[in-house]
């Protein structure tokens, strides 16, 4: 096989279809924040990537914006937050809950000891477009939008590669290793048969978007009780909510009716009352099945799992991206060489994720905590909602009192740029 960057030849197979076969190093299936920094960081090693991306832009709404600090400290690392910050966005310096006796800030991020003590917020599409772009300055990248992987390329035991459909005719590449980076969902997943462990969250969130206004202050707030929950992050000229439901009550929340969601809002945030008026149609609310999962195996021979693919993370704390780009940099540190090399073994795709396992179990057993004892509590209908006492209690202690912004920002056992 060949290492080097890409080259074309076509194949008959059995249908007799014509197939356009190319051969690189590494395939990244999806380009999603875990995916398009892998490739930049195994690019920028010299490594043949082939990214390949199933829509034609990266223009999704349906996505978190954030970028936390510990991703902040890794761009650094590259040289490229200072121009990551010279791009439009909003910094999230605080969340806070209001509560029955007044607002209590639960993560004030300024106290933190890092360059960067805040959340970015940016719209998704201009933060991939801006890594895409560094990424481009490589000649071993190389990026396929509207290309759907529909299967794997097998020989034996090991994947070898898989095959995609775009413009109506089908393709394969062939690589060393491939990353199922194509988030939950994923394909690729799917395709091997592999069964995740999975918890159940006792709540779903709709997603949408109301005008802000300059004096309604900054930064990220949430209002529970009183059978709702709703979150506000600062995206500009708008307001990102998400307002949570009991699982499974999405079916009843539509029939009950769009003015019915209008009027829950306006009462749990009486600031919106004056705005609620623009959510006008379901079409501009989307409905986030919240998930929360992980796969035993993060690997088989040839193929690598990160990001979504590979533990679908709950919306608590918004730590996806975080998580996702976290496994991409440790993919990149342990195989970057290997790759290099031509020979990747089944204890380098181990290693992955031996490092980026217990992380993850770490914050999804705090989100099931936080989504058994704090939101499911809130959505209980006629109950009055407080932070509960072992929250207030934490941010008393003065030395215990950042742990929750510190999870936040940086999640747990950060990676770092390793070479
Ligand atoms: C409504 C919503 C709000 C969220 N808010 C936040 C937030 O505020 N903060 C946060 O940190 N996280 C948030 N998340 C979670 C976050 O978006 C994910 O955890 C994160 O995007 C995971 O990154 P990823 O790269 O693993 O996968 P994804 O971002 O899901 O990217 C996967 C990519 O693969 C592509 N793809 C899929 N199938 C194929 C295929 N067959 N072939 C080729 N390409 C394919 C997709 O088009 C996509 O571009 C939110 C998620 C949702 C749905």
């Amino acid at each position: 096989m060949s290492h080097n960057p890409v080259f074309v030849e076509e194949r008959r197979d059995k249908v007799e279809e014509v197939r356009e076969i190319r051969r690189t190093t590494c395939c990244v299936v999806g380009g999603g924040p875990g995916g398009v920094i892998l490739a930049l960081l195994l690019a920028r090693k010299g490594v043949a990537v082939e990214l390949l991306e199933a829509h034609d832009d990266f223009d999704r709404d349906f996505r978190g914006d954030t970028i936390h600090p510990s991703v902040m400290e890794l761009l650094d690392e590259l040289g490229l937050a200072e121009r990551l910050l010279t791009l439009r966005h909003t910094k999230i310096h605080t969340g806070t809950f209001m509560t029955p006796d007044g607002p209590v800030t639960v993560a004030d991020f300024r106290r933190l000891k890092t360059r960067f003590p805040y959340i970015m917020m940016i719209p998704q599409k201009d933060f991939l477009e801006f890594l895409v772009e560094e990424a481009r300055r490589y000649p071993s990248f190389h990026l396929t939008m509207g290309a759907r992987v529909e299967e794997l390329v097998r020989e034996g035991e090991a994947v070898v590669g898989v095959g995609y459909e775009s413009d109506g005719r089908a393709h394969e590449v062939r690589a060393l290793l491939t990353v199922g980076a194509d988030g939950r969902g994923s394909r690729v997943h799917h395709l091997t048969g592999f069964e995740p462990f999975k918890t159940s969250p006792p709540m779903d969130v709709l997603w949408f978007r109301l005008p802000r206004s300059e004096d309604d202050g900054e930064g990220l707030f949430a209002r529970f009780g009183g059978g709702t929950a709703v979150v506000m992050l600062d995206r500009l000229e708008e307001w990102q909510i998400g307002y949570v439901i009991l699982k499974g009550s999405y079916r009843q929340v539509r029939e009950e009716g769009i003015e019915a969601l209008r009027r829950k809002l306006a009462e749990a945030v009486p600031l919106l009352a004056g705005r609620v008026a623009h959510l006008k149609e379901w079409k501009q609310v989307a409905m986030l099945s919240v998930e929360s999962s992980r796969l035993p195996r993060w690997y088989l021979p040839g193929l690598l799992f990160i990001g979504d693919a590979a533990h679908v993370m709950s919306p608590v704390g918004g730590v996806g991206i975080n998580y996702a780009i976290q496994d991409a940099v440790a993919a990149a540190n342990v195989l970057s060489a290997p790759l290099l090399s031509g020979e990747v073994k089944t204890e380098h795709l181990r290693e992955v994720q031996r490092r980026r396992e217990w992380p993850t179990r770490v914050i999804q057993a705090i989100q099931t905590q936080l989504q058994n004892r704090v939101v499911a509590a809130a959505l209980k209908p006629g109950q009055q909602f407080n932070l509960p006492p072992f929250i207030r209690l934490l941010l008393r202690i003065p030395l215990l009192r950042d742990l929750p912004a510190r999870i936040i920002a940086f999640g747990v056992r950060p990676s770092h740029i390793e070479n």
